[in-house]
């Protein structure tokens, strides 16, 4: 009886066993490549290992790279100078694949691959009077292209990389597509060069550098949604992205990566420690200074100054915020407009709530607060028990339809108030001592910077 061959289906519809003649391994209907990489504890776990290792060399010496959906351990081809075509597409590699100096003469495919660390790995670190002493590493799970050459596009949609993503000097004449691609470690692109575009849209990027300020891209560089654990490699990747868009001339993608930058340096302002942390530091000085001791030679573990610097920093971090969310770093002209409509919305309600009942300020926060409260513990009651209070208790048809005028009515002059904000001052000072004349003060000041703004984004993004 001869052997049944392999089933896996490639994504051309062919599979394995018909392209390639494999055999299935011992039971399973896969060949060596395609069946699972055991488990530590499998008895046959050195056995299909080995096979599998075996295989990949023996395929390789005959020239064919096509290893699409393998399941496979640690490749290692760097310096090989005649790969033709690389496709490790929904591939499984344990270990890491390195390509150190390689030159891959068509493309190197990766979409949906997984390249995995594996901890705990056994090897054999000493043999010393035949006595043997293993020692316990870590294989990283990089992909690993230093100075290699991909003549071709490298692909690597969709694919997760437990290690690091080292392209350090590699060329790559093609695209560098990475869009939805997961990088557990640090992104390096030191001194390669893209031809085409290098694309990182939707990706995760969860190390602490993304380096690539020597990076020559001669397409766009793209981070549209891209998701950064670390600030400081949003920053460099994002400014990196806009300097190359700005020569292409890409202006709406250039302020998108831009503002992306701009926000990451807002939230490195963020201290790194804890407040519990910085009282714990400024204790320690304090103690070490009644002591006599040198506080600031502790490696800024102890500082006095660590809750002042807290503080300020916490406060730079807060006051940015704005001028990220209701600002938008000037390059988002539509975002003004939309916090325009929200305070005419906010300033609307707040004049209507000192129309409808007649408030003194005290009750107006007492009220205030006391429903925030009632709406944090039982929201879908209170949303009715709320009507009924701003109708001042009596819901009738009249009350409720005067209230909603007003509200309506409100929103008008909020608008006005902000949109004519000088006049609306004006008007005001004659009645400052009012709540109301106050709240349009502000409602004024607020107006008096929301015009500017919104000119300038404008001026900035379509004046160029
Ligand atoms: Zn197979």
């Amino acid at each position: 009886m001869t052997a049944s061959l392999c089933e896996y289906k490639f994504i051309n519809g062919g599979t394995c066993g018909k392209t390639f003649k494999e055999k299935v391994y011992g039971t399973s209907t896969y060949c060596i490549l395609h069946v699972e990489l055991p488990d530590r504890s499998d008895p046959k776990y050195n056995d299909i290992i080995y096979e599998k290792i075996a295989k990949v060399q023996e395929k390789a010496q005959k020239g064919n790279f096509n290893f699409e959906g393998a399941k496979v351990f640690e490749v290692n081809f760097s310096g090989k100078d005649d790969i033709k075509d690389l496709n490790f597409t929904n591939a499984t590699i344990q270990g890491g694949a390195r390509f150190d100096g390689a030159t891959i003469q068509g493309s190197a495919l990766f979409d949906g691959a997984k390249i995995q660390k594996i901890q705990g790995f056994i090897e054999i670190a000493w043999v010393f009077n035949r006595i043997i002493i293993p020692r316990v590493g870590e294989k990283p799970g990089d992909a690993s292209f230093y100075g290699a050459t991909i003549q071709g596009n490298a692909l690597f949609e969709g694919a997760t990389i437990q290690g690091f993503a080292l392209f350090d000097g590699a060329k790559i004449q093609g695209n560098a597509l990475f869009d939805g691609a997961e990088i557990q470690r640090d992104v390096c692109f030191d001194g390669a060069k893209i031809q085409r575009e290098a694309w990182f849209n939707g990706a995760k990027i969860l190390g602490e550098i993304f380096q690539c300020q020597s990076t020559e891209i001669n397409g766009t560089f793209l981070f549209k949604d891209a998701k950064f654990k670390n600030m400081k490699a949003q920053e460099e990747a994002c400014r990196k992205a806009k300097q190359t868009l700005e020569h292409l001339g890409r202006r709406d993608e250039a302020d998108y990566h831009f503002y992306r930058e701009m926000e990451a340096m807002r939230k490195q302002k963020k201290p790194d420690i804890s407040f519990r942390e910085a009282v714990r530091r400024w204790w320690r000085a304090k103690d070490g200074d009644s002591k006599g001791e040198d506080a600031g030679d502790n490696s800024g573990v102890s500082d006095s100054s660590a809750v002042k610097k807290y503080v300020l920093r916490y406060a730079e971090y807060l006051a940015e915020a704005p001028i990220q969310y209701v600002i938008g770093y000037w390059v988002k002209p539509l975002r003004v407009l939309e916090a325009f409509a929200l305070f005419v919305v906010i300033f609307g309600a707040l004049f209507w709530l000192t129309d409808a009942v007649q408030f003194t300020f005290e009750t107006f926060l007492s009220n205030l607060w006391r429903i925030s409260f009632l709406w944090l513990r039982d929201p879908a009651t209170l949303f009715w028990r709320t009507i009924f209070w701003l109708t001042s208790g009596q819901l009738t048809a009249d009350a409720f339809l005067c209230n909603l005028g007003l509200f309506w009515s409100n929103l008008g002059s909020s608008f006005l108030a902000l949109f004519d904000p000088i006049s609306s001052i004006r008007e005001a000072q004659t009645q400052t001592n009012t709540l109301r004349g106050r709240l349009t003060l502000i409602a004024g000041f607020i107006g008096i910077f929301t015009w500017p703004v919104f000119i300038a984004s404008l001026a900035k993004k379509y004046g160029r």
